[in-house]
């Protein structure tokens, strides 16, 4: 299919399809409904962006994001593709205005939110024009169990009714199966052909360290991996994430906050911010983030543990979509263990809900634990399978951690539980273990009992690693009162009588894996095309300003990379470049030329 290949090359200036994208181009081009799951940085944009320049008529692509509609609009038209917005933002006489151009074949693409177009007047006016296709972008959105639920998701359904002959394609990087079904099934989908991408985000890189100071361990991680890079941080509760951001701007950090309990202005306000700006750093709780489409995050990190892996690795995936190298990073602990495990045992959920949530949990504690590679983990758990004895790019991968027979200290530490009576956390735990004579101990006589003393031999940070391991592991777990108290389970009778051992993770030492990243990354770029790299962002940045667009909009940081390194002197280099379509050639090519030629 040479036109949509065309497209690609003379208007997003890219020289190859990815994936997926030519089988859904085709198949929706030529008048086929499809769903595409496809990771996020996959490239699901231009599969409805190409069919909507090939096919007759406007795609209207329903989006639940307002803030996000706005800034892919400006991308089309900084290449020349004609689109806009129909949404809640607009004055009444900006919508109008909109309608009427509609009416006029002034549009390649309208994205419109879904109350919008389920509105009968919209229904009704986009009868009257020739449409191209529907696109349901965030097609997860239909799904009751989700976070992301809209309960309008579900009525665009209608979409099939009234125009039979109008080609859908819905799209998600929701990657599990029970999401799957239900969007096919609610969207009425069950023709359609599906088309699922890997899900493996091979640029991203995953870390999971061992908690000690969560706060000073992400200052370090930022200082050492990414200074003056773009990230976000993800924290539980609303005030640890406003603490956070207050602390990172103390020490010199450009951090702002998000969260739920924050003013709906305030919010937008600060997504915005983020979106537009570089160097910035997004503290928030998992409310931010469906969709944020910007793509030189550069690290993801966590100072609390998700729920589930859906939700680790739907966070981690904003890193790097454009595809760079980006760092995925945690920091882990016994805390996170008993809170989560408490907040799902408290929940007013049902049985079957709790059940649910326990299961995830549990599939989340052994990502975290694991001794063998994390990504094949993941994947494996998203039921995808890959090749591979390890990635080469997660910590466990680059720096195995050794098992050891802990059975020995699993049992003194049952012992101490018991002896105790399962009333305490593991502080005062590993108090008794260790013969530290607090007052507690005193005041309990606890050293008085035969526990008192017998792990001396190991610090208490080995005793508080291996706490922590046996309560992911279910043999011991936390009461509901709240005070993190540890007591025994049925799982743990078998270890106590000697008839099952426990192997255990071996403390790491090294906190964080060596910087070194992979090859292609900025950080790789020789000095002279460093210096030519600070050029062209500090020329980005202004011009990303005069126009009011968000600098990647201009170019992505792979464009300036390539740039760096290739140098290239004449337009039809410059034109060989990946992102460089036409129209930008035309726009910013002698702008580009003075700065490579160092004129
Ligand atoms: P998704 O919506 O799947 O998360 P996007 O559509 O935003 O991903 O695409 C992610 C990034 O990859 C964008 O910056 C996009 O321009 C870029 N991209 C998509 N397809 C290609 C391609 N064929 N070649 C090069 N870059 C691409
Ligand atoms: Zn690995």
């Amino acid at each position: 299919m040479p036109e949509a290949l065309n497209i690609l090359k003379e208007v997003f200036g890219y020289p190859a399809f990815r994936g997926q994208q030519a089988g859904v181009i085709a198949h929706l081009a030529s008048g086929g409904d499809c769903l595409v799951l496809m990771p996020t940085g996959g490239g699901k944009s231009l599969c409805y962006q190409i069919p909507a320049l090939m096919r007759n008529g406007v795609a209207i692509v329903v989006s639940p994001l307002i803030a996000l509609m706005q800034n892919q609009v400006t991308a089309l038209h900084e290449i020349g593709v004609r689109a806009a917005v129909l949404n809640s933002s607009l004055s009444q006489q900006e919508a109008i205005q909109v309608e009427q151009k509609l009416l006029a074949d002034a549009f390649d693409l309208l994205y419109v939110a879904p109350e919008r177009l389920l509105t009968a007047r919209f229904l009704n006016l986009i009868a009257r024009i020739p449409i191209a296709l529907f696109a349901i972008d965030e097609a997860h959105c239909v799904s009751q169990w989700g976070h992301d639920f809209r309960p309008e998701y579900i009525q665009l359904s209608i979409l099939h009714e009234r125009f039979p002959e109008v080609p859908r394609i819905a799209l998600t990087a929701t990657a599990d199966m029970d999401t799957r079904k239900e969007i096919i099934e609610r969207l009425g989908l069950g023709i359609a052909k599906v088309f699922v991408s890997s899900f493996d985000r091979p640029n991203i890189r995953y870390q999971i360290v061992d908690k000690t100071n969560s706060r000073s361990q992400l200052l370090t991680f930022i200082q050492a991996e990414h200074p003056g890079d773009t990230g976000i941080v993800y924290c539980l509760s609303r005030k640890k994430v406003e603490e956070t951001a207050l602390w990172l701007v103390k020490q010199g950090l450009h951090a702002i906050a998000y969260h739920a309990g924050m003013s709906m202005q305030q919010r937008s306000l600060n997504q915005e911010k983020f979106l537009r700006e570089e160097s910035i750093i997004m503290v928030a709780t998992i409310a931010f983030g469906m969709g944020i489409d910007k793509p030189d995050v550069r690290f993801v990190a966590h100072l609390d543990l998700p729920k589930s892996i859906e939700g680790y690795y739907q966070e981690t995936g904003r890193a790097g979509r454009d595809g760079q190298a980006a760092n995925a990073w945690m920091a882990y602990g016994l805390g996170d263990v008993i809170q989560l495990r408490r907040m799902i045992e408290e929940s007013e959920a049902q049985h079957k809900f709790k059940q649910v949530a326990a299961r995830k949990l549990e599939a989340m504690l052994s990502l975290c634990e694991t001794t063998t590679c994390r990504r094949i983990r993941m994947l494996s758990y998203f039921g995808e399978s890959i090749e591979t004895v390890g990635c080469g790019n997660c910590d466990i991968c680059l720096n195995p951690p050794k098992v050891w027979d802990a059975t020995v200290e699993v049992q003194k530490a049952m012992s101490c539980v018991y002896r105790t009576g399962q009333i305490f956390g593991a502080g005062h735990l590993i108090d008794v273990l260790r013969g530290n004579l607090t007052d507690r101990v005193k005041e309990w006589h606890h050293d008085r009992i035969s526990t008192f003393g017998i792990g001396g031999d190991l610090p208490e940070k080995t005793w508080r690693a291996i706490f922590r391991q046996i309560v992911a592991l279910g043999l011991l777990i936390p009461d509901s009162e709240g005070h993190g108290a540890l007591h025994l389970t049925e799982a743990s009778r078998a270890v106590l009588k000697g008839q099952q051992n426990v192997c255990l993770r071996q403390q790491t030492k090294i906190e964080q894996i060596s910087s070194k990243r992979t090859g292609d990354d900025l950080i790789s770029l020789a000095p002279a095309e460093r210096s030519l790299w600070e050029q062209l962002r500090s020329w980005r940045a202004k011009t990303a300003k005069e126009h009011g667009v968000p600098a990647y909009v201009i170019f992505h940081d792979a464009t300036l990379h390539e740039l760096a390194r290739l140098c290239p002197q004449t337009e039809d280099e410059l034109s060989q470049v990946t992102g460089i379509g036409a129209r930008k050639l035309d726009k910013y090519g002698i702008y580009l030329m003075e700065i490579l030629r160092g004129d």
